[in-house]
């Protein structure tokens, strides 16, 4: 209730501020954002040395929401045990109801005409052009003019970007000679998924981002399968039998696969998110290291919407040519950005890597996962390199998550700190984050303990600047190293970035900071800036340590809206059982770690008058009639001479029976 009340309060004290803008014509005008690629060190060429098929302009409308209306479903936190796509479905149903008319009737006020194609996003305050070229769309400056002059408008782009390219390696020097062969098997060893099929993936929905649709159905089964757009391509099979389909991760998932050469990006996530997806791969992006039009709306799109967005970090066009880069969306802060390893564990020489343009404002490659030169996957006979192929792998392990841990379905914050808690380091690496590995290699087992040590938190509009925002007590055994992840959603729309068109300003997001204490006694904090936070710390006493793990705001809290964030922590064993069924007696509990112990069955039953149904967790289930002994008479009414009956109760379920 208080909640609400607070909510209202902010809704009208926005109104009222955004209508004194709107009224008022001492309003700043807005500068125009340009993202063009040749204004950059990168050319037009894609991996093969060939110009792009098209070359097109797009004028990209990021719009301040109206917060005549609050989305905010806050029902959505506190079901404990709900029906999780459902409570997504309506999530995502009242997001629509939402921006879809925002947007239109926005939009509907202006008179573009010389585009050929618009998109209207459902899910998102975006609305893109594409225009044939550049000088089609100063026929529509009058327009453009306008929109920057609007207070409901955000940020204004125009940009060459929508052209993603694959981030495949195609040359035959590195294919060959480079490296070694990485066994898909081993790979899928690397990563902690040997012997791991308790999951498989079902009833996860996976969206695939790719510049076509399956061109070969082998690896598939076609009720799987779900597509949006015509043209086949071979690149979108060899990433969707890596993360599902019969031979790739999560075997069992249903696969929506949208192509953005067919249809807009904008159409394509509204058709995925339609489609209840939980997590989206994209392998591919446009190679410039900068925080675009792109990065904004995806990051939106995770944090409204609950989606799970992994994309390729992008490979470097040549070692001499581009030392550096990371791809665009997965510069975005709420997205995955993942980088590549070879099978001697060292990071590929292509893979994206970080020079930090924005001041440790954003920590890219997030992680790496398997990407160069690999081989043996089922029906794919080319050898795969590129962060293309090691983001699918880092997809269907989230996938694999999702099924074991449904909760995380409605958490991306949740899903970024387990993820990145749990990660391995390479061998070569020595700081928790470097800007090659990112956090290392993505490891399925580790996100077991590190989902057993999570806490998900909201932070509220009127929390106080430094306030303590969670705490976490735990002990840490002799010898032992922890790793702690704090993970904040960021709002997109919060930054204020429209003066500065190289976006290269601070963004403006709320920052936290980890405090590791034992007692009062402050052993380590963080000094990330950006919206993930991390700390290691090991245990070198030869004795068990007390740690109490806060997290602060640093400052002031940005924006009004409810903050979603999440803390990991890995490193804490806690034996986590699948269980075996060995005889009707006895079920054998094995952990991932290699603990084993053979325990009763525990039977919950399901009673009927004549008999009784027990079921174990391991499966084993029995039926048969009540075994009845006498108990103890009862009373069957409280007068002067009390009565007697006997009474029958089932050794084995305990129902209860007042005659044989
Ligand atoms: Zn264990
Ligand atoms: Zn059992
Ligand atoms: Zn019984």
């Amino acid at each position: 209730m208080i909640r609400k009340i607070l909510i209202m309060f902010i809704t009208f004290f926005i109104i009222f501020i955004f209508s004194q803008s709107g009224n008022s014509s001492t309003i700043n005008k807005k500068s125009i954002i340009y993202e063009f690629s040749n204004n950059s060190n990168f050319s037009y060429l894609n991996d093969d040395g060939l110009p792009n098929p098209k070359w097109k302009v797009y004028l990209t409308i990021e719009l301040k929401e109206n917060t005549l209306y609050s989305r905010e479903n806050t029902n959505l936190y506190n079901t404990k045990n709900g029906d999780y796509d459902q409570q997504l479905k309506l999530l995502r149903e009242s997001t629509k109801t939402y921006f879809q008319i925002y947007n239109n009737d926005f939009i509907n006020n202006y008179n573009f005409k010389f585009y050929e194609r618009k998109s209207i996003s459902f899910y998102a305050p975006y609305i893109q052009f594409e225009y044939s070229d550049y000088n089609n769309l100063m026929k529509d400056k009058s327009n453009i003019d306008d929109l920057l002059q609007n207070y409901l408008v955000s940020n204004v782009y125009i940009s060459d970007e929508y052209l993603y390219n694959y981030t495949t390696r195609n040359d035959f020097l590195y294919l060959n000679k480079s490296t070694s062969n990485y066994d898909f098997s081993k790979a899928l060893n690397d990563v902690g998924l040997s012997n791991m099929k308790q999951q498989t993936g079902e009833g996860i929905n996976i969206g695939i981002l790719e510049l076509g649709i399956l061109d070969d159905y082998t690896n598939f089964q076609i009720d799987k399968v779900q597509t949006y757009g015509y043209t086949k391509d071979a690149h979108t099979t060899q990433v969707m039998s890596i993360l599902g389909g019969k031979s790739g991760i999560a075997s069992n998932a249903n696969l929506f696969s949208a192509s953005y050469l067919d249809y807009s990006l904008y159409n394509c996530m509204n058709w995925l998110i339609s489609k209840n997806v939980h997590v989206i791969n994209m392998s591919a992006g446009v190679f410039n290291s900068k925080y675009t039009s792109t990065s904004s709306y995806i990051d939106y799109i995770v944090k409204t919407n609950k989606i799970s967005f992994i994309a390729a970090a992008g490979n470097r066009e040549k070692i001499l040519n581009a030392p550096f880069g990371i791809s665009s969306p997965s510069t975005g802060l709420n997205v995955f950005s993942i980088g590549s390893y070879d099978v001697n564990k060292s990071v590929s020489y292509f893979s994206g890597a970080w020079d930090d343009p924005y001041q440790g404002r954003i920590l890219k490659p997030t992680l790496v996962a398997p990407g160069g030169n690999l081989i043996g996957i089922d029906n794919i006979p080319d050898k795969l390199a590129g962060t293309s192929f090691s983001a699918p792998i880092v997809t269907g392990i989230v996938a694999l998550l999702m099924e074991r841990y449904n909760t995380l379905k409605l958490h991306p914050e949740m899903v970024m700190s387990i993820i990145t808690a749990s990660t391995k380091k390479l061998p070569t690496q020595t700081n928790t984050w470097d800007s090659d590995a990112g956090f290392g290699s993505v490891n399925y087992l580790n996100t077991f303990d590190a989902y057993e040590h999570t806490t998900m938190y909201q932070i509220n509009s009127n929390v106080l600047p430094d306030s303590l925002v969670q705490t976490t007590n735990l002990i840490v055994p002799a010898n032992n190293s922890i790793k702690i992840v704090n993970f904040a959603l960021y709002n997109s729309y919060t930054s204020n970035i429209a003066d500065d068109p190289n976006r290269e300003l601070p963004f403006e997001f709320s920052k936290y900071i980890i405090k590791i204490y034992n007692g009062t006694t402050l052993l380590s904090s963080s000094t990330s800036i950006s919206n993930i936070n991390f700390l290691e710390y090991t245990n070198y006493s030869s004795s068990e340590i007390n740690l109490t793990i806060k997290v602060f705001l640093s400052g002031s809290k940005i924006g009004n809206d409810i903050e979603y964030a999440s803390l990991s922590i890995s490193g804490i064993h806690t034996h986590s059982y699948e269980e075996k069924w060995i005889d009707n007696f006895y079920h054998l509990s094995s952990c991932w770690c290699g603990y084993q112990v053979q325990v009763q069955h525990m039977f919950e039953y399901t009673i009927y008058y004549d008999r009784h149904i027990g079921t174990c967790s391991c499966g084993y289930t029995f039926s048969g009639p009540h075994d009845f002994e006498q108990v103890i008479g009862f009373s069957i009414d409280n007068s002067e001479s009390p009565m007697w009956i006997p009474k029958f109760r089932c050794r084995v379920c305990g129902y209860i029976s007042y005659e044989l």
